[in-house]
């Protein structure tokens, strides 16, 4: 959503907004409450983390904590090694070279 990339739904990251506030990284898809999504590249982590994506998509009213983002990106990385059509990615030659 931060880039409009389209794609298959685990291609992107589902975050969701607890009752309380709070930002959940929905693993597995089904968590209840808004749910914003966000591509698993790099690059689209910190397009969100510098613009606020997910606090506007989300409604929040305060920032999210930077920690959050390191989840995502741990995320990443793990998957990297995972992930077959990961080399059929341009991103995903560049994201191996900077990890
Ligand atoms: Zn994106």
């Amino acid at each position: 959503m931060a880039c409009k990339r389209e794609g298959d739904k685990r291609d992107f990251f589902r975050i969701a907004r607890g009752e309380d506030g709070s930002v959940i990284f929905d693993k597995t898809g089904r968590a209840k409450g808004r749910g914003a999504y966000l591509c698993r590249r790099e690059e689209c982590v910190e397009l969100a983390s510098r613009k606020k994506v997910l606090e506007v998509a989300l409604k929040l009213d305060r920032p999210i904590d930077p920690s959050f983002y390191e989840i995502l990106r741990d995320e990443l990385r793990r998957a990297e090694g995972g992930r077959a059509d990961v080399a059929q990615d341009p991103l995903g030659s560049r994201l191996r070279q900077e990890g």
